[in-house]
């Protein structure tokens, strides 16, 4: 039987280079030196021309569409119980790079911490309302709490340590895990994403994050004992989606942290993208100092280093987020 097809058994002349392109490849830092030329020379083909190194281009995932009209919000929870993974810094990352895109974006600041308004340039203890405020007063209305940012079509619902008083509080009310839900409720027709930066644990605020949430992202740092701990969030979203939430959902797991240039840090990316498959985003976020850089001049990295890797690679987040 004559076939057109290549056959198995004989070496293909066309040979494709092995494993160019992994996935945090596009997003190596322009100070990482690319290998780049050298696999494409050894296949001999016209392959597509090397990406600028400073700002990543993914022409597999679309630019959104621009938006006529604005609203109801997708609302969705960063969320992971270990502490320092990155959630807060892409929590200011990505919204900023979904209001670079158009969306009008409000950045919820659920953790007594205050880090997401500190890393946008405001002093959270300098505030007359907050969260708090919002939370535990029948008459304090949320237009009054939002402050605008200096990045346009950002705004931010901010707290402070009073945050943490607000959680003893809930405990006793009636749909205490709704609470965050009910205070969101008016304003979800003036945004198109609203980004819930969590504190680090699964206690009663997170459980009151993934109940206002449509979608959860998962921040997960590319180093030792990354998974530790996954199963029991695993477990708090699933019980929050069965009995509070049933339109609650995974978007992705988020790598942060990540430095291509060492074996343990792409050892543990591939455990992550094992265990979790496709539910891992293409985007890896690389470790740079640009960040903790950007969140002490109280900016995000879209408008402190708009050109570099870690930009780039927000952006990717944000057109990665729309498409799912
Ligand atoms: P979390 O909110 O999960 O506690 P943060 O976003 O506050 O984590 O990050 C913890 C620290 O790590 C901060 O100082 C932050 O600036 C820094 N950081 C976050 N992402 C990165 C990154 N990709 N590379 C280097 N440092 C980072
Ligand atoms: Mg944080």
């Amino acid at each position: 039987m004559e076939s057109e097809g290549i056959d198995p058994g004989l070496p293909s002349l066309d040979v494709t280079p092995p494993v160019v392109a992994a996935p945090w490849e596009p997003l190596a830092d322009a100070d990482i030196p690319a290998e780049d030329g050298f696999a494409d020379e050894l296949a001999g083909a016209p392959a597509a021309p090397e990406p600028e190194p400073a700002i990543p281009v993914q022409p597999s995932i679309p630019e959104p569409a621009p938006l006529t009209s604005h609203g109801p919000a997708r609302v969705i929870a960063m969320v992971n119980q270990k502490g320092g993974v990155g959630k807060t810094t892409s929590t200011v990352s990505l919204g900023a790079a979904l209001a670079g895109y158009g969306r009008r974006v409000l950045l919820v600041d659920f953790d007594p911490q205050g880090a997401v308004a500190v890393s946008l340039g405001i002093n959270p203890n300098e505030l007359d309302l907050t969260i708090y405020n919002l939370l535990t007063e029948s008459d304090c209305h949320i237009g009054d709490v939002i402050l605008s940012t200096d990045v346009e079509d950002l705004d931010l619902l901010p707290s402070n340590i009073d945050l943490s008083a607000a959680e003893v509080q809930l405990v006793s009310e009636v749909g205490r895990e709704h609470s965050l839900a009910r205070a969101l409720a008016p304003i979800m027709p003036e945004y198109d994403v609203i980004l819930i930066d969590c504190q680090p644990s699964l206690g009663l605020l997170t459980v009151n994050a993934l109940t206002a949430s449509q979608g959860v992202i998962i921040p997960m740092e590319t180093e030792y004992f990354a998974l530790r701990g996954v199963a029991l969030l695993k477990d708090t979203i699933d019980k929050v989606a069965s009995r509070l939430n049933p339109d609650l959902q995974i978007i992705g797991v988020l790598p942060t942290m990540f430095d291509p240039r060492t074996l343990h840090s792409r050892e543990v990316l591939s455990t992550v993208q094992q265990a979790f498959g496709d539910t891992v985003f293409q985007t890896v976020i690389n470790r740079t100092v640009k960040f903790p850089d950007a969140a002490v001049a109280g900016e995000p990295i879209t408008a402190f280093a708009p050109v570099s890797g870690g930009a780039g690679a927000y952006r990717q987040l944000a057109r990665e987020v729309l498409s799912r």
